[in-house]
């Protein structure tokens, strides 16, 4: 059979060793670093993808001194004495016939600890703490601190190190002149800047010997003001070479950037055209990276000359197997990273274990064990939102005869309405996804059918699960029955009309989601990627320093007030790493976010409220109702009531944190335990 892939899963030969094929897991901190049994747990997370055949692996950032530390208790290695733990790791990796990549990531005056460094004291806008400027002798020893992590890594079995250039850290720190106002030999002209960087190849080039991957990261755009021009990135790229590197990664923006790079709502592959530029720059391999998330754009992507290979990073939380899956020409059983950073990044920044919505089996491959059942059993799954696929699928996985009823007559419950959301189209994953293992696992799927405690307790079931999901919480303040009052499944689910002037109850998740739906207007829900780049300031213009460009105000569909009672600021539950974006796109749109109202009635004027000591009313066409949900559990009393033993879970169980990632972990926990 001849592969569905071809370019993606040929092999790249780098002289002295040869990679599998095209596909490099991105470096990702998972917090196992730092965990206890953290190189055991790290060893089965990174085997289980090697397993799955991904062609190269790059670890989490590792600091190659104190000073380069995350945070305080971060990772470093620079003694010989630590060697032996990261051998736990490639050899895990290297018995799946995989190859590892230790990344060096010295975080400069990203730091989150006081012993922070940088060529200039000037303090990060997204870190508390200023760096100390580094002295030119101390400078030098950051380089060797460098080539002696890279010589530990290789003496802990790594094929090579990737070294961390881009995202604003240390080295990018050097090269740009926002970060960089020295006057000595590391600073001034651009010789002077990539000097630090053109270093720390060199020697480690030395040191480690030819038969050593080295790959560095490179900012392809840095989108800040006074960062690297393009002829200075491919300056810098055409230098790397020469010191010594096998290949070149791209990174996509500083984390100080207030342009959205990996969040769900950027297009995909909307990066690649930068990589593209460099082809015939450089003679060594590049890698495409940031919202690749399927084979077939990662195809494209090698196919079309815009890169050597494609760098997955979030995409094999979601799925260990993507590669293998592909490559067998099984791409529609891939479990799609929907970029939504809920529980990658999002727990990174919690101080929480990195692990994944869609596969909470990621970075749990010790803990999260489940096997094939020794007494199958009669299951009923009831209600196929997150909870009730997770469970279903994973119930029959382990040999259970499970039926799923669902009383629409499509599966995906509240699914249905997030990927309604412009920017939440990937979603429509998710459900491709469960739909296929449904099928495969054998799941009977009984659509269009609501069924009745009777229907089960003659059914012959021995575990009834009941994952029925929410009710739109009702408002009991006066005229909340008026024409104009509509609940977010009427607009989401029922396209239901709405007028041109909205006021939206309740500023949660589903409050700003609603709020992006009707500014919007066209018909993609996937943003064309010149209207995203434009409506962001990103300049393609390869003459801009940092790649920006005034944004683009985009023309709102409606006009909208997005309300809530408490006084805080609307959106703050939102996810840490991408609340900013859903804020700032609502503040393009021109919506007006009101905290501190009080709700008072609802009649042919509009809204009445009252906001701090004004009364007013906002003379809306319709007044939309996101106000949190209610557990949906009317079959749980008949069967109770019948002596059966029901489970809730997801929406059913806690309506109050509503949320897909708790939902499909509720389903495969519970299903475990069946
Ligand atoms: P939510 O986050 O709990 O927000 C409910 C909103 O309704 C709050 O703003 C609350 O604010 C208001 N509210 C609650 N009771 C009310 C009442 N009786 N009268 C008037 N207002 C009331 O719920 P959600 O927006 O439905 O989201 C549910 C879950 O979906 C979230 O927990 C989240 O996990 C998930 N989700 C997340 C996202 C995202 O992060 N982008 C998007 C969609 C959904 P006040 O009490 O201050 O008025
Ligand atoms: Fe992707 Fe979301 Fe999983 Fe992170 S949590 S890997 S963004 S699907």
């Amino acid at each position: 059979m001849s592969s569905p892939y071809p370019k993606l899963l040929e092999p790249l030969d780098l002289g002295f060793t040869t990679l599998r094929n095209r596909v490099l897991m991105g470096s990702m901190h998972t917090g196992l670093e730092e965990a206890k049994g953290g190189f055991e747990r790290q060893a089965a997370f990174f085997a289980e993808r090697a397993k799955g055949g991904v062609g190269l692996i790059v670890t989490g950032g590792i600091a190659p001194n104190e000073a380069g530390r995350t945070g305080p208790f971060a990772t470093m290695l620079d003694t010989e004495e630590k060697v032996a733990d990261h051998k736990i790791i490639t050899d895990a990796v290297h018995k799946e016939d995989g190859k590892i990549l230790m990344q060096i990531l010295h975080t400069g005056r990203y730091a989150y600890h006081d012993k922070g460094v940088a060529p200039s004291p000037l303090k990060a806008p997204i870190a508390p703490f200023p760096p100390h400027e580094l002295t030119d002798d101390e400078v030098v020893q950051t380089i060797e601190d460098y080539a002696n992590c890279a010589v530990l890594a290789q003496k802990g079995g790594y094929d090579g190190v990737e070294v961390m250039g881009s995202e604003g850290y240390l080295i990018n720190e050097f090269i740009v002149t926002k970060t960089n106002k020295r006057t000595d030999r590391w600073g001034g002209s651009y010789e002077n800047r990539m000097r630090f960087a053109i270093e720390i190849i060199k020697r480690t080039r030395e040191l480690a010997g030819p038969n050593f991957i080295i790959m560095f990261r490179l900012s392809m755009i840095d989108l800040v003001d006074d960062g690297s021009s393009w002829d200075e990135v491919v300056q810098l790229a055409k230098e790397i070479e020469k010191a010594g590197a096998n290949i070149i990664n791209s990174g996509i923006g500083w984390h100080e950037a207030r342009v959205p790079t990996i969040a769900q709502s950027v297009p995909r592959g909307a990066w690649t055209w930068t990589t593209a530029r460099m082809k015939g720059e450089v003679n060594i391999p590049i890698i495409a990276s940031n919202r690749i998330n399927n084979p077939e754009d990662a195809e494209a992507v090698i196919a079309g000359g815009q890169a050597d290979m494609v760098s997955l990073a979030r995409p094999f939380l979601a799925d260990a197997e993507f590669v293998n899956k592909a490559a067998e020409d099984r791409a529609d059983e891939i479990n799609t990273c929907i970029a939504c950073n809920q529980a990658c990044l999002d727990h990174i920044f919690n101080m929480q274990i990195c692990s994944c919505l869609v596969n909470p089996k990621a970075c749990f491959e010790t803990e999260l064990i489940y096997g094939a059942t020794e007494a199958p059993k009669k299951v009923a799954v009831v209600g196929s939102g997150p909870a009730g696929l997770s469970c279903a699928v994973t119930a029959a996985e382990r040999g259970h005869d499970v039926t799923l009823f669902e009383s629409n007559h499509a599966i995906g419950g509240q699914l249905n309405y997030a990927r309604q959301v412009p920017g939440k189209q990937e979603f429509d994953e998710t459900i491709r996804y469960f739909s296929r293992q449904l099928e495969l696992k054998g799941v009977k799927v009984q659509l269009g059918k609501r069924v009745s405690a009777e229907d089960l307790q003659s059914g012959g079931f021995d575990e009834i699960i009941l994952a029925t999901g929410i009710a739109p919480r009702k408002l009991d303040i006066e005229g909340s029955d008026h024409r104009k009052v509509l609940s977010y499944i009427e607009v989401l689910g029922e396209k239901k009309p709405v007028g041109k002037k909205v006021a939206i109850i309740g500023a949660g998740g589903i409050g700003f989601d609603v709020a992006e739906f009707l500014t919007h207007s066209g018909e993609d829900r996937e943003q064309p990627l010149d209207e995203f780049l434009d409506q962001w300031g990103v300049d393609r213009e390869p003459a801009k320093s940092g790649g920006l460009k005034a944004m683009t105000k985009p023309t709102p569909a409606r006009e909208v007030y997005l309300l809530q009672r408490k006084k805080s600021k609307p959106g703050q539950g939102l996810g840490k790493t991408t609340g900013w974006i859903h804020r700032a796109a609502l503040k393009m749109n021109d919506v007006a976010m009101m905290p501190g109202v009080v709700y008072r009635k609802i009649d042919d004027d509009g809204l009445h409220i009252t906001a701090g000591d004004n009364d007013q009313v906002l003379d809306v066409d319709n007044v939309i109702i996101c106000a949190g949900q209610e557990p949906q559990r009317e079959l749980q009393e008949g069967l109770e009531a019948g002596g059966l033993k029901v489970t809730l879970i997801g929406g059913a169980d806690v309506a109050a944190e509503l949320d897909a990632k708790r939902a499909i972990k509720q389903g495969i926990e519970v299903a475990a335990e069946i």
